[in-house]
């Protein structure tokens, strides 16, 4: 392990800056519609690249048209939106994926492969300069790649949904616009199995709102399913040879890691997503097995049957809702620098009390560093060492922490802040 330094950083003061972003005009500049952008996310002899794997017209965009710049300043990429003629920019979102742990592997610098990327932007009025951002050694965000796209081409696919795919409205709060819309897929469900995936869909949704801070906001989300069929029932176990023909080809061992629940084809999510309007994606796969994958404002799957499964979503949905890093120790990976402040808001390198980043949730009488004690659970913040996959040079501010460990009673208090931040600013 790399012995800690501290360097000078302007540590995620632009959390709270990206709050006082100008407000754009959605009416001027969008139609009530959305665009979807498929990309491919590679390497090439370990050098990172971008490429348009093909642009859809969809339905109606879901998400905020009060908000539509930056938000909170998570996620490893960022999405940035031009105006064309003005160069104002007009629409920005982050995300993670599985190619930044993936590009942190060994091998990636020898291997050329790509991974398919989706999101979604409101349709633009008139032509835009789409920009794909990444966070440089600074964790600052830097273009990466620059593409002129018109809205007007007669090449942008327009999406027609074919064939028999029963949805339902699990929870209806208000309207797209307003609320976080959910979208609960049906992964590895055959055709006979699809009142099994009503039922599990009820109880994810029920799920969801045992636990703070959901239980408090349940009227500011929607919840949707779609009841995607799969000719065989189940999930690929790669390493047991087991292959499933299911709807979309979800995956265990993704990275070579047992538990690591994922769906490479990305774009098949969007696909059957698309029979809902939606902000998330959940994936629930018809499996009892161990596991799971969420990823910031892409998706998140969870085996439904699992005796884990409550934990396993919100997890998962930690991860896919509001960015937060794994608060867990595994030698095995090591994807952050001790030098470079990550921008989760839930771990820090800079364990310097003074300049802690939620010092703010801090008691007076919690010492900092704070004892490993049960003393402190996980409704207490502090600063502990061991995060971010390493046992030194990373702090993280609870005890215990539904995102440290499936045994915590929940989220500690900084990831149920970041978690309330984005609810209060993407609904109202
Ligand atoms: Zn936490």
């Amino acid at each position: 392990m790399n012995a800690h330094k501290f360097i000078p950083i302007i540590f995620m003061l632009l959390f709270e800056t990206s709050y006082a972003a100008e407000e754009i005009d959605y009416a001027q500049y969008f139609t009530p519609n959305m665009l979807r952008i498929d990309l491919h996310h590679g390497a090439i002899q370990g050098k990172e690249f971008f490429a348009i794997d093909g642009i859809s017209a969809g339905g109606r965009f879901a998400g905020s048209k009060k908000h539509l710049l930056g938000g909170l300043n998570l996620g490893q990429y960022q999405v940035r939106v031009f105006d064309a003629e003005t160069n104002i920019m007009i629409f920005s979102r982050g995300y993670s994926s599985i190619f930044q742990e993936w590009f942190g592997l060994p091998g990636s610098k020898t291997v050329n492969r790509v991974f398919e990327e989706t999101f979604l932007i409101p349709c633009p009025r008139a032509k835009i300069i789409l920009t794909l951002c990444g966070r440089d050694g600074s964790n600052q965000f830097q273009p990466i790649f620059t593409a002129p796209v018109d809205p007007g081409d007669a090449l942008i696919f327009k999406e027609h949904a074919i064939g028999d795919i029963e949805t339902t409205d699990i929870l209806i709060s208000g309207a797209v616009e307003d609320k976080l819309d959910i979208a609960i897929l049906a992964e590895g469900y055959t055709k006979n199995e699809q009142h099994k995936f009503k039922k599990d869909a009820q109880r994810v949704m029920k799920a969801f709102f045992e636990h703070e801070p959901f239980s408090r906001y349940k009227s500011q989300f929607n919840f949707r399913s779609v009841c995607a069929i799969s000719l065989q029932s189940g999930t690929d176990l790669p390493e047991q040879g087991i292959f499933k023909a299911t709807a979309m080809d979800a995956q265990f061992y993704s990275l070579r890691i047992s538990r690591y629940l994922t769906v490479p084809r990305v774009k098949k999510i969007f696909g059957y997503a698309a029979r809902v309007p939606f902000d998330y994606i959940i994936v629930l796969v018809n499996s009892a097995r161990y596991g799971g994958a969420g990823f910031y404002n892409l998706y998140c799957t969870v085996a439904a049957d699992n005796a884990n499964w409550q934990d396993i979503l919100q997890h998962e949905f930690g991860h896919l809702f509001a960015g937060l890093a794994d608060e867990y120790e595994a030698a095995s990976l090591n994807i952050y620098s001790a030098e470079v402040e990550p921008w989760e808001t839930n771990i820090t390198t800079n364990a310097v009390p003074e300049q802690l980043k939620w010092r703010h949730l801090v008691a007076d009488s919690v010492p900092l560093p704070t004892p490993d004690s049960l003393e402190y659970d996980h409704t207490i913040a502090g600063m502990w060492e061991g995060a971010g996959y390493a046992s030194a040079g990373i702090w993280r501010p609870a005890f215990t922490c539904r995102m440290r460990e499936n045994s915590a009673n929940g989220f500690c208090p900084v990831c149920r802040e970041t978690i309330e931040r984005i609810i209060r600013w993407y609904s109202r």
